[in-house]
């Protein structure tokens, strides 16, 4: 589900008219359904119930306070990929103990921070990683819990820079040379607890077919480090995709109801009938780091229509939010439905660009996509927007952030206040 329909003609998230918001708060702006993310987290949690496993969600899908605490309070793991990630989760009341920490380029203070904090597993990407990691919790006197991320070589089918599980990927260690790290470091490294497994394909995968396929490739690999090494974790990774491209005509905007099973790409129950009886039997716990499945389809950026520009070779409507605010478009092609708050009364589609004011040609919403008529002053959604959206915003073009609200039933909760200008200088000599 998402919380996003109309009624009466308006654009609503949840029990709050989206266009009351813009009014109040003013544009861009961020707004999220707290029921779409529990929702979400929900039904993968229970889609997963015929095998021990824990829900880590990805924080740097959406890592706002407010954010998180929804998903602690739900018993929710957190995959982090960087101290201040860390430091996030558990400012929202977030479990140390839950958390996994991702990435190729962990540094000397985010390992001491971690290991003091407690974490349930570094997914270290390298053997020097491996062994910088077993040096500092030496000096530290602690021992690291550990997983490597092993590069299964599979092909996600994504966006080229959203593809994580290749041999030409910068991610995690050959599949053939996992076994052999294993044994140095069982050998050689005292200060590591070899804990278990990871991967990670990729992001915004629509089939289940790279995941069979990973899962398929690893499992008698995890099988050997279970019996040789004991570990007693893999994580299967996020990248569950969602759907961005619907079309908003019948002007509901439930898509995940309103589609037929056999019509949707991937859904979440056909990722645990298909994952669970793979996994049920190797007595593992098994985690997974969804981000983009639990946060994108929940939020939205509203964004008002400053300008029409009608140039010789095309329309554009120019709004006040741009790519510093939401740079799927510009960076990895990313789609966004555009959702007019007020739906019009008349039919009429004209093909526009809806572009933002930033200094870049890469600026932009769309293009030559045929809209309903927006007029400058009209507010229009930018649909599924919830992650990779206000986590990867910054203030290119000296452009404060955007404010950040969580809607739950009626309530509508500032839950990041808009930036300033004083804000854009702090720390700034
Ligand atoms: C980004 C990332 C995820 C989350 O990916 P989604 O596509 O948002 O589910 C999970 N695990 C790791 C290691 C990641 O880097």
């Amino acid at each position: 589900m998402h919380g996003f329909s109309y009624k009466n003609a308006s654009l609503f998230c949840e029990d709050v008219e989206l266009a009351t918001l813009a009014d109040e708060y003013g544009t861009p702006l961020y707004v999220y359904s707290a029921a779409t993310i529990l929702d979400h987290y929900r039904r993968l949690d229970a889609a997963l119930a015929g095998v021990e496993h824990e829900v880590a969600y990805a924080v740097k899908a959406n890592s706002n306070l407010s954010v998180l605490r929804l998903l602690a309070n739900e018993g929710a793991g957190f995959d982090i990929v960087s101290g201040g990630e860390l430091f996030r989760v558990i400012k929202a009341g977030g479990d140390p103990a839950h958390c996994t920490f991702a990435g190729v380029g962990k540094t000397r203070e985010e390992i001491v921070y971690a290991l003091e904090q407690g974490i349930y597993s570094f997914n270290v990407e390298s053997e020097e990683e491996l062994r910088y990691l077993n040096q500092v919790a030496g000096e530290l006197g602690m021992i690291a819990p550990t997983a490597v991320r092993v590069n299964p070589n599979v092909d996600a089918h994504t966006h080229k820079y959203i593809s994580t599980g290749k041999s030409e990927n910068k991610f995690g260690v050959d599949f053939e040379s996992i076994s052999g790290l294993y044994e140095r470091a069982a050998a050689e490294l005292p200060n590591i607890r070899l804990r278990g497994l990871q991967m990670h394909i990729g992001s915004q995968l629509t089939s289940i077919a790279p995941f069979i396929e990973a899962v398929e490739k690893v499992t008698p690999l995890v099988k050997h480090l279970k019996e040789r090494h004991g570990i007693e974790f893999w994580s299967i990774g996020g990248g569950i995709g969602i759907i961005y491209k619907e079309s908003l005509e019948s002007g509901a905007l439930d898509w995940w109801e309103n589609q037929a099973e056999q019509d949707r790409p991937l859904t979440i129950d056909r990722y645990g009938k298909e994952l669970v009886p793979r996994l049920k039997d190797l007595g593992l716990k098994i985690l997974l780091e969804p981000g983009r499945l639990i946060v994108g389809n929940a939020g939205v950026l509203l964004t008002r229509c400053l300008y029409e520009k009608k140039g010789a070779a095309k329309t554009f409507k120019i709004v006040d939010a741009g790519m510093n605010d939401l740079i799927r478009p510009a960076l990895y092609e990313g789609h966004h439905e555009i959702a007019p708050l007020k739906q019009p009364e008349s039919d009429v589609r004209v093909a526009v660009d809806v572009v933002g004011p930033i200094c870049e040609s890469g600026d932009f919403f769309c293009q030559n996509r045929e809209l309903p008529e927006i007029q400058a002053g009209d507010f229009i959604a930018l649909m599924s927007a919830g992650a990779y959206g206000f986590a990867m915003a910054s203030n290119y073009n000296s452009r404060p952030l955007p404010a950040e609200i969580l809607v739950e039933g009626k309530t509508a909760t500032v839950i990041r206040k808009r930036q300033t200008q004083d804000d854009l200088i702090a720390g700034e000599l």
